[in-house]
């Protein structure tokens, strides 16, 4: 007898999956050129040549130390190169010591779930989400995921919607700025906000309530904006961050948690990351990776490319009669479906081969997720098909 639950996760991929797959069939057929892959979030520019000259320069070292285990946390250097990497840029005075590096920020997602979930307890998530929460909070953490619907004018927050949710099972309520899939980045007033109504709130339950924050993209963001650094504005604050994005290295699996030392319990919190990291058998963070990420941790890769994406794209639906959110950030649109049942929308796009991701997979439905990480070249041909897609409901 085995787990049925997770034969069935493993059966069944997700949608996003899915679609990338069936995306690979359709170029087998059409060729690569003629379909219009918008499902997956894989960096379309490469990693700066600094990681290139990295790897190089440590290829050069001791094999041995190169590729050995690091002690569970990540090697203490590496951790305090990323700490000071923070230090400057945010003016904090975190040390190695608040540093959990890992296998990017799914795993530092789930090593942070688990370190914090107790039976009962909740974690509020703010639609539109990340898939993989859910499943990283219930199935890994043992959790339950609450969801607060999405404020679908501006992607902000709803917060009497949120207000409503938290309760004394509330252990931590998760955002992701600048947003997969919205693309939104939470404003100065909203994440005040949010601190403020978590701050009551925590003082009425008589317990904290963890704000954990997933910043992939946070460096991806457009026209000069600065996203705002959360544990400036509420104390229990724990980051999740990944270079996936910002230097391109998804494949890489590389990204830490931060406890930072003003988080209630923030000892202890530590030591239940590393405890979850454990018992989810993670080890140590790739240990090559964790020296590259030292070394380049202060760069990105040439995200111009994407704001030029983003241009294209939002002005091009926009003037066909697309309704859309602009995005200031990450790189996906997340337009309104231009009928109500997405999943329907979505099939009908194939037909011109735009592969497109439902919304109601982000628990937002009537909206669809474009990933715009491609060269902006399939946007310029891509663009004519949406117009095409739009006539039909014209009809
Ligand atoms: N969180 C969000 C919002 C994401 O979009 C992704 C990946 O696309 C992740 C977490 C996981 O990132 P990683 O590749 O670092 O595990």
């Amino acid at each position: 007898m085995l787990n049925e639950t997770m034969t069935a996760l493993g059966k069944h991929r997700s949608t996003i999956r899915e679609i990338f797959e069936y995306g690979n069939r359709r170029a087998v057929e059409v060729g690569r050129e003629n379909v219009f892959d918008f499902s997956i979030g894989n960096p379309s520019v490469p990693a700066p040549d600094a990681v290139r000259q990295a790897m190089l320069a440590e290829a050069a070292g001791d094999p041995v130390a190169l590729h050995g285990y690091t002690s569970a946390p990540g090697a203490a250097d590496a951790r305090q190169a990323l700490a000071d990497d923070l230090n400057r840029r945010f003016s904090t005075d975190y040390t190695a010591d608040n540093l959990y590096l890992t296998a990017g920020a799914a795993a530092a997602l789930s090593c942070a779930f688990k370190a914090m979930a107790c039976p009962g307890d909740e974690f509020v998530v703010l639609a539109p989400y990340f898939p993989e929460y859910k499943m990283f909070i219930e199935q890994g953490a043992g959790g339950k995921c609450v969801v607060v619907p999405p404020s679908v004018t501006d992607f902000q927050i709803d917060f009497d919607a949120l207000a409503q949710r938290l309760n004394q099972k509330t252990k931590a309520v998760v955002i992701n700025s600048p947003n997969n899939p919205s693309g939104v980045v939470y404003t100065e007033a909203t994440i005040q906000r949010l601190a403020a109504l978590l701050r009551d709130k925590a003082r009425a339950f008589g317990h904290p309530i963890y704000l954990i924050s997933d910043e992939p993209y946070r460096e991806i963001v457009y026209d000069g904006l600065t996203v705002p650094f959360v544990p400036h504005y509420y104390e229990d604050t724990v980051v999740c961050y990944s270079y996936s994005k910002s230097l391109s290295l998804p494949g890489e699996r590389i990204g830490y948690v931060l406890v930072p030392p003003r988080a209630t319990d923030s000892g202890d919190l530590y030591a239940a990351v590393c405890g979850a990291g454990r018992a989810l058998g993670y080890i140590c963070a790739p240990s090559l990776f964790q020296r590259i990420a030292a070394r380049c941790a202060n760069m990105t890769s040439d995200i111009s490319v994407y704001q030029t994406c983003r241009d294209l794209l939002y002005d091009g639906l926009v003037e066909m009669g697309y309704t859309c959110v602009k995005p200031e950030g990450a790189f996906y649109l997340f337009p309104q479906t231009l009928e109500p049942d997405d999943r329907a929308f979505c099939e009908r796009a194939k037909q011109y081969d735009l592969l497109l991701v439902p919304g109601v997979d982000f628990g937002a439905p009537g909206h669809m997720r474009i990933s715009y990480c491609v060269q902006p070249d399939t946007i310029r041909r891509a663009l004519p098909l949406f117009g095409k897609l739009a006539e039909d409901y014209r009809k």
